[in-house]
């Protein structure tokens, strides 16, 4: 379940995205989920929103009309320590990874789905001091988002890349049923030739993974939906 706790007061956020309909859903989703909202569509905005405000989160396209995101959020990074979500397009992806060393604390990719925003936005400010560490845990499995790495109890399972999409979605959402097209969104990600098969056969890898490793999570099927990670050991399915 998404947190639902309520904050002090309200925290603030410079949303910084060109592409207007996209801003606006954001902000009405951001706002119904109690957070105050500055919307910049460009580079210079954003500076002049940067220099008169204090924000708890900045959330940040990378393509602006007027310049690239990385190089404005480095920038505001000089001044100012606030945590940053990045926005990218799913085929920038793999590129815009390495965006994560130069100051950001966690990505979300295009299409924005408003549920995760509002939810990764919690999570990243529930954060001591804001900096978000970027590794998902559950029974005792580890995927960190920025190195790519998944672990059991410390040591590394070995799994390709969409495979580490794919779980990355799993444990985001543990205890949910993820629908199928979320997977395959983090399929498409990083693949180009994605078989129809695709996703079952990276769930099985994952599974495999997962129980070679001895980790407690199971993977379940539910048909026609989705799939749903859990971390009850003694669940079958
Ligand atoms: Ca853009």
């Amino acid at each position: 379940m998404i947190g639902q706790g309520r904050y002090s007061r309200r925290m603030r956020l410079l949303l910084v995205e060109d592409h207007a309909s996209l801003a606006d859903a954001m902000s009405r989703a951001l706002q119904r989920a109690g957070f105050a909202v500055d919307h910049a569509a460009n580079v210079e905005a954003a500076q002049d929103f940067a220099a008169v405000a204090d924000y708890d989160l900045i959330l940040m396209d990378l393509g602006l009309p007027d310049g690239d995101g990385l190089d404005l959020l480095g920038e505001i990074r000089r001044d100012h320590d606030w945590p940053a979500i990045i926005l990218t397009a799913r085929d920038a992806l793999p590129d815009r990874l390495a965006g994560l060393d130069g100051g950001a604390d966690d990505y979300i990719v295009k299409p924005v789905d408003m549920l995760e925003l509002v939810a990764r936005c919690r999570a990243v400010m529930r954060r001591p001091g804001g900096r978000l560490g970027t590794v998902l845990e559950t029974a005792g499995l580890t995927l960190d988002t920025t190195q790519r790495r998944v672990a059991h109890a410390g040591r590394t399972i070995a799994l390709g890349r969409r495979d580490i999409g794919v779980l990355e979605q799993l444990m985001r959402r543990k205890g949910q049923v993820v629908p199928r097209a979320v997977l395959e969104d983090a399929v498409y990600a990083l693949d180009d030739a994605v078989t129809p098969n695709a996703l079952e056969a990276a769930v099985s890898r994952i599974r495999k993974g997962l129980s070679e490793a001895g980790c407690a999570a199971n993977i379940h099927t539910v048909r026609g939906v989705g799939w749903l990670l859990d971390d009850t050991a003694d669940a079958s399915g």
